[in-house]
């Protein structure tokens, strides 16, 4: 339907065929006036009685709120808000809803959130929530484009795992065989693997397990995580490079491209505002920023909160007019045993977070690739290296120096269309109390 409208000029007077649901029917007794909608837009269709073929007439009592159509007719000009109309010759009903409609799909944003996730198919009918998953689907292909371009490999990795990759309790336990396995909580042992394994630069887009309890607007329990992992690395700077070169992309495209363009109009946002030079900026630096210029303290030697990130955000989309930030050098105490730690403060770490407008949106660094480090690693962590000899066993023969990230695909999707809950950029999102539908 949309390119219909687009090439209206070519195709007027001309016969056109359509199918898709009824969005709503003005009924003016012998005039009828039905709002036909699919994927990509929606047109007017006219039966008059006179005018329109009788078995069209009858066919259209049946077009009520939802139901499926097909329609042959003249694309003709009118008054409405794409310009044009069909007048309708052929008309067939496909299938109607069996119930009174729970949800009307042109009002599904203006019900609670719960409701709207309750009928999901409805909700996503609505061609305002449609667009975030078009946009979505949009910025996973540009991620796997930006760094197939760069010569990344696409891996596919175990989602069910023997064991848990940062050995925490946010893992989904699951019965495999009669043994205990894993949902997988992030791809890093086997992106790691793949790196070690002679591919030198990957790539995942798949789906990832926690099993935070958090109730959260940016938590769910389920995600879609894009991931990269890249050999021979002179340090995490080369990690973070590719980062923001995927985010530059990402924010040229949304100027360029027309369907974010369309998207990002519908939600009245603006494209990404991404500078040449993205600032990055220490850890222990943004504490002092915090403290100065917001009166926020963190402790000395915590990660950051919502609310630091936040302001941080701020901070940096008026100071530099940035909607990207990356603050590095975390603390050993909050990261993963597979860090690498600073060579003369080995209380910090090689690694980074990527805010965008305020929001964690991506955590990387270099990986500790020595095999002796990473045992001892292991054990300052409190852990025991037999629970992770498999994978330390990769680094027995020939690991090259590494480092990689995971990019939350959901929150990418939620601050580029600046929505307010993580739940609305899923399309069947898990948190603790919902697995259905
Ligand atoms: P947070 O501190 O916000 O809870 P995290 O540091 O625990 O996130 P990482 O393990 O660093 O998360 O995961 C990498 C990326 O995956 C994050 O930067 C974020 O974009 C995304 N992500 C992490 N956890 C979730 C979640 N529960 N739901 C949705 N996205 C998530
Ligand atoms: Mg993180």
């Amino acid at each position: 339907m949309g390119d219909l409208i687009k090439d209206k000029d070519s195709l007027l007077g001309k016969e056109v065929s359509l199918c898709g649901w009824v969005d709503r029917v003005r009924d003016h007794g012998k005039l009828r006036f039905i709002m036909l909608r699919d994927r990509t837009g929606q047109i007017q269709l006219v039966v008059k009685q006179g005018e329109t073929p009788e078995e069209a007439v009858k066919a259209s009592n049946e077009a009520r709120d939802e139901a499926v159509i097909c329609v042959k007719g003249t694309l003709r000009k009118a008054p409405t808000k794409e310009g044009v109309e069909v007048a309708v010759r052929e008309m067939s009903v496909l299938n109607r809803p069996v119930e009174p409609l729970p949800l009307l799909p042109r009002d599904s944003l203006s019900a609670i959130l719960d409701t709207r996730l309750k009928f999901r198919w409805l909700d996503v009918r609505n061609p305002k929530v449609t667009k975030v998953f078009l946009l979505q689907a949009w910025v996973a292909q540009k991620f796997r484009e930006y760094f197939s371009s760069k010569g990344f490999v696409e891996i596919f990795t175990p989602k069910i795992v023997g064991a848990g990759t940062e050995g925490g309790a946010e893992v989904f336990p699951v019965i495999y065989f009669g043994k205990p396995a894993f949902l997988a909580q992030s791809p890093q042992f086997y992106k790691q693997f793949s790196v070690i394994a002679g591919l030198e630069r990957v790539f995942e887009v798949g789906p990832v397990f926690r099993a935070e309890p958090h109730h959260t607007t940016r938590h769910l329990t389920e995600y879609h995580s894009m991931d990269i992992e890249v050999g021979f690395i002179q340090s995490y700077y080369d990690v973070i490079s590719f980062v923001e070169g995927f985010v530059k992309h990402l924010a040229e495209a949304m100027r360029k491209e027309e369907l974010p363009q369309r998207v990002l109009q519908e939600y009245n946002v603006e494209p990404l505002e991404i500078p040449g030079e993205v600032p990055k900026i220490p850890l222990r630096k943004a504490y002092e920023i915090l403290d100065s210029e917001f009166k926020k303290h963190i402790p000395y030697g915590e990660d950051l909160d919502s609310e630091g990130e936040k302001l941080l955000g701020q901070y940096v989309k008026e100071r530099f007019k940035s909607d990207l930030v990356f603050v590095t050098e975390y603390p050993w105490k909050v990261r993963p045993f597979y860090t690498m730690r600073k060579e003369d403060e080995p209380d910090w770490t090689y690694s980074f977070d990527g805010l965008l407008r305020g929001l964690e949106i991506v955590t990387g660094g270099q990986r500790e690739h020595r095999y002796e480090r990473l045992v001892e690693n292991v054990k300052d962590k409190g852990m025991n290296p037999k629970n992770f000899e498999f994978y330390l066993n990769f680094f027995k023969h020939g690991a090259p120096p590494h480092g990689g990230a995971g990019l939350g695909l959901e929150r990418i999707t939620m601050q580029s269309l600046k929505l307010e809950n993580i739940r609305e950029a899923r399309l069947l999102p898990r948190d603790p109390e919902t697995l259905l539908p």
